[in-house]
């Protein structure tokens, strides 16, 4: 297409916002191809100072909207700032600041092994981590950071070798992403103040839930009762 054309139509744009306004700016976007509107805007201060204004308006309230939705949506969402979790300690929710630390940092405060599963996504070998098979009554923390996991109360024997569990705490303090490595869809879990790896989570689990959270014990650390 031609500059000429370009321009011919930039005009009509701007002659018929002048001619009747905001309605005449609508039906150009509706009549013009995507460009005429970039030109339209472009060329904007060339229309009535109402209609502009009335436009802002709008472009203002769309995006005060918007950022409403950002901001009560954020939570649990992202890499930074706050999260909301249960606290077994407060007997109900609080907000905590998210942890994000750098791999060399994570070196620092994980033993060698703790960070091949947390950070790297490893699987400890079956029957020889610490909880596959403790019965002490007492809530599961991450141990990377401390968060509670998991209630000894929904542990439950799955032969695996693996410490199971049939819900987390509360669904705020894990989550959970599609895992497709080794060629099998599974959902990964992984705390979620820290983003430390946990486990998987199956679909073979007892009542009620029907959920197997099958995780690894290095990534636990048992606050037993006292
Ligand atoms: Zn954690």
């Amino acid at each position: 297409m031609s500059v000429c054309l370009l321009e011919r139509r930039r005009l009509a744009c701007i002659e018929g916002r002048s001619a009747s306004g905001l309605h005449a700016f609508k039906s150009c976007i509706e009549s013009a191809p995507p460009y005429c509107y970039v030109l339209g805007v472009i060329g904007g201060f060339q229309m009535k100072r109402k209609d502009f204004f009335r436009i802002l308006g709008v472009l203002l309230a769309v995006g005060i909207v918007y950022g409403a939705l950002r901001i009560t949506g954020a939570e649990n969402i992202g890499n930074s700032g706050k999260i909301k979790l249960y606290s077994q300690q407060q007997k109900g929710y609080i907000m905590a600041d998210k942890i994000n630390k750098t791999e060399a940092e994570w070196k620092q405060v994980l033993t060698q092994e703790q960070f091949q599963v947390l950070r790297k996504q490893g699987t400890e070998r079956a029957f020889t981590g610490e909880y596959a098979h403790t019965k002490d009554k007492g809530i599961y923390k991450c141990a990377a950071c401390g968060t509670d996991l998991f209630s000894s109360d929904t542990k439950f024997e799955s032969g695996t070798g693996w410490p199971s569990f049939w819900k987390p705490i509360a669904p705020e303090n894990v989550a959970s992403e599609t895992d497709s490595s080794y060629g099998m869809a599974r959902s990964e879990v992984h705390c979620a103040r820290c983003g430390g790896h946990l486990g998987h989570i199956f679909n073979d689990g007892p009542k009620p839930t029907g959920l197997r959270y099958c995780i690894n014990s290095i990534s636990l650390k048992l606050e037993k009762n006292k």
